[in-house]
């Protein structure tokens, strides 16, 4: 999903996910539970080629997702910022 004023960009290490829920009880809106593997998912990313999950976010949907990006046990949600391509989290 690519908008107009996106401004971050949400990059979930999906291989290294170990599927604890916490980001989707976080953000509900953002991210699910998959039935095939019980990793997680960002509602509406692209997939690329190295199983990364990637979308881009307005300002508005940040914070929901640092919630859930700090509350990764294993780290694997990062978030960075379009532009100056700088790595938040
Ligand atoms: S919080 Fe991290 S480890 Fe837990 S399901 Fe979400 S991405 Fe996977």
């Amino acid at each position: 999903m690519i908008s107009q004023d996106s401004k971050y960009r949400i990059r979930h290490d999906r291989p290294n996910c170990i599927g604890c829920s916490a980001c989707a009880s976080i953000a509900p809106k953002f991210w699910e539970m998959s039935d095939l593997d019980g990793k997680s998912d960002v509602i509406g990313s692209k997939m690329g080629e190295d199983g990364l999950e990637e979308m881009e976010i307005s300002e508005e949907d940040f914070q929901c997702n640092l919630d859930a990006a700090e509350a990764c046990p294993v780290n694997v949600i990062h978030l960075i910022q379009i532009g100056d391509n700088k790595q938040i989290i």
